[in-house]
C-alpha cells in the first residue's frame, strides 16, 4: 500500500474487526468519505461471522447509532425487542423463585434493548463496510512504531502501512495495548459464562429473565423466532449461564441428559420443552480496564480498553459508546483540518470516556459481588433492595434509562441517532 506524502494524515488503521472495530470503520467512512482512508485489519475477516454463537442485548442508544449508520432497517427483522424483564433471586434448591423486580421494556417509546445474534450483526456491518469503501484486510497488525506525524504499522504479512492513527480494537487480550506499554488493571472472577441458544415450545413474548443464583447469574434472553425450511416456526432464547469456573469443564463434558437436567433446573419449565440448539461454549469472566485509553498515535477501543462482567449485558454497549465518542472526535477534528492522531485530539477521547467506563466497571463488579453469593444477611438486604426498587416507579425509570444508555444529554451525536 503506497503511503504518499499528505496521504498519511488522513489514513486510519483499525486493528480488530469485532463489532466495535467494524462499527468505527463504518462510522468514520460514512462521515468523512474520501477524506479518510480507513484500513480495517483482522485475520478473522476471512472467517464466517456466524461462527460466534453469542447473542447481544443492544441497548436503545446503540440501536440509535446503528440507525444513524444506515444499517438498522436491515436488522429489524432479525432483532427481538425486549418487552419486559423479570428478576428473581433464589438458591437452586428453592422450590419457587419469587419475582423481586419486573420492568416494562419500553423507554421513550422504544424497547430499552433488542437481542441480536453476533453473526447477523457482524455480517451486516461487514457488508456495509465493504460497500462504502472501507479497505478490508484479512490479516493482523503485528507491530507499530509512532514517529512524529505518523505511525508505521506492520501487518502480519510483512507489509508496512503509514497512518495518522492506529485504533486498537483487538479485544481484551490486546497485544497492541501491551506493545504500547499501557497498564491493564485486571482481576479474574473465577466464573465462566456458558452461552448457548435454546429452543423452546412456547413463545417467550419478548420477556428476558435473570435468575440470580449463588454461582452467578443465569439469564434467559429472547431471540427472534426462526422460520425453518419446512415452514415451521421455532421459538428461541439465548442463555448466559454463569458458573464457578472449576465446575464448568465437568459440566460441559457430562452426559447430554445430565447437562439437560442441569439446564432445566435453572431455566424452569415455563416455556415448555427445551433443548440446546447450539453447542454450549464457555467464556471465562474477568474485569479489566486500561490505565490509559490512548498512547502515542494510538487509541484503545471496546474490550481492548475495558472488560466487564456480562451481568448487565453492557460490555459491547460500552464499546459502542467508545465508537460514538471516538468517531465524533475524529470527524470534528478532521473537518477542522486537525491531525486525528495528535495528543490533543486523543486526550479529548480519554476525557470523554474515563468516567463512563469507570462507573460501569464499578457497577457491574459490585452487582456480581452482591448477587453471586448465598449468605443469608446479604440475600435479605439485596432482596429488600430489589423489592424497594420494584415499588418505586421513579427509580425503576432511572434504571431502565441507564440500561438503555439514554441517561446523558451530552451523549455523542450518534447515540442520539444523529448523523456525524
Ligand atoms: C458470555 C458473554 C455475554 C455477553 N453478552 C453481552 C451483551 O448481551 N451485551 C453486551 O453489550 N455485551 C455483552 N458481552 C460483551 C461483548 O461480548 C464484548 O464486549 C464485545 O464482543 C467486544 O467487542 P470488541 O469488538 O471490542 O472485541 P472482540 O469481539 O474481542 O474483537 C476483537 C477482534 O480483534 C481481532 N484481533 C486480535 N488481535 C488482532 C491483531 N493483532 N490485529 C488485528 N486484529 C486482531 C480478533 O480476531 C477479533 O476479531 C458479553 C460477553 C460475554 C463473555
Amino acid at each position: 500500500m503506497g503511503a504518499g506524502a499528505g496521504m498519511e494524515r488522513s489514513r486510519i488503521v483499525i486493528a480488530g474487526g469485532g463489532l466495535a472495530g467494524l462499527s468505527l470503520s463504518l462510522a468514520l467512512k460514512r462521515a468523512l468519505g474520501d477524506g479518510v482512508d480507513v484500513v480495517m485489519c483482522d485475520p478473522a475477516l476471512s472467517r464466517d461471522p456466524h461462527g460466534d454463537r453469542r447473542s447481544y442485548a443492544i441497548a436503545a442508544a446503540a440501536r440509535r447509532m446503528f440507525q444513524a449508520l444506515g444499517i438498522w432497517d436491515q436488522m429489524v427483522d432479525k432483532a427481538q425487542p425486549i418487552l419486559d424483564m423479570v428478576i428473581t433471586d433464589s438458591s437452586l434448591q428453592d422450590p419457587v423463585r419469587p419475582t423481586f423486580l419486573t420492568f416494562e421494556g419500553a423507554v421513550e417509546g422504544e424497547a430499552f434493548a433488542h437481542m441480536v445474534t453476533s453473526g447477523d450483526l457482524t455480517a451486516l456491518l461487514l457488508d456495509a463496510c465493504r460497500d462504502i469503501g472501507v479497505n478490508l484486510r484479512p490479516e493482523g497488525v503485528k507491530s507499530f512504531s509512532a514517529q512524529g506525524a505518523r505511525t508505521e504499522v506492520t501487518l502480519t504479512g510483512g507489509e508496512m502501512v503509514s497512518a495518522a492513527l492506529l485504533v486498537a480494537a483487538d479485544g481484551a487480550r490486546s497485544r497492541l495495548r501491551e506493545q504500547a506499554g499501557i497498564g491493564w488493571i485486571f482481576w479474574p472472577y473465577h466464573q465462566s459464562a456458558i452461552v448457548s441458544t435454546i429452543s423452546h415450545e412456547r413463545d417467550h413474548e419478548g420477556r428476558a429473565v435473570e435468575h440470580f443464583l449463588p454461582a452467578g447469574p443465569f439469564a434467559i434472553l429472547p431471540l427472534k423466532d426462526e422460520v425453518r425450511a419446512d415452514g415451521t416456526v421455532q421459538h428461541r432464547s439465548s442463555i448466559v449461564w454463569s458458573e464457578r469456573s472449576e465446575n464448568v469443564p465437568a459440566l460441559l463434558e457430562s452426559h447430554p441428559e445430565d447437562l439437560q437436567a442441569e439446564l432445566e433446573k435453572r431455566f424452569g419449565l415455563q416455556l415448555g420443552k427445551i433443548a440446546f440448539e447450539t453447542k454450549p461454549q464457555a467464556y471465562p469472566l474477568a474485569f479489566g480496564v486500561a490505565r490509559s485509553f490512548v498512547g502515542e498515535r494510538l487509541a484503545l477501543l471496546g474490550d481492548a480498553a475495558h472488560l466487564i462482567h456480562p451481568i448487565a449485558g453492557q460490555g459491547l454497549n460500552l464499546g459502542l459508546h467508545d465508537v460514538a465518542a471516538l468517531a465524533e472526535i475524529i470527524t470534528d477534528a478532521m473537518r477542522l483540518g486537525q491531525d486525528p492522531g495528535s495528543a490533543d485530539v486523543l486526550m479529548q477521547y480519554e476525557r470523554a470516556r474515563r468516567a463512563d467506563i469507570t462507573a460501569m466497571g464499578i457497577m457491574t463488579d459490585g452487582l456480581n459481588r452482591l448477587f453471586s453469593n448465598d449468605l443469608l444477611p446479604v440475600r435479605l438486604i439485596r432482596d429488600f433492595g430489589l423489592g424497594l426498587v420494584d415499588r418505586m416507579p421513579g427509580l425503576k425509570r432511572f434504571f431502565i434509562r441507564e440500561a438503555a444508555g439514554l441517561r446523558r444529554d451530552d451523549a455523542p451525536r450518534l447515540l442520539k441517532g444523529e448523523a456525524l
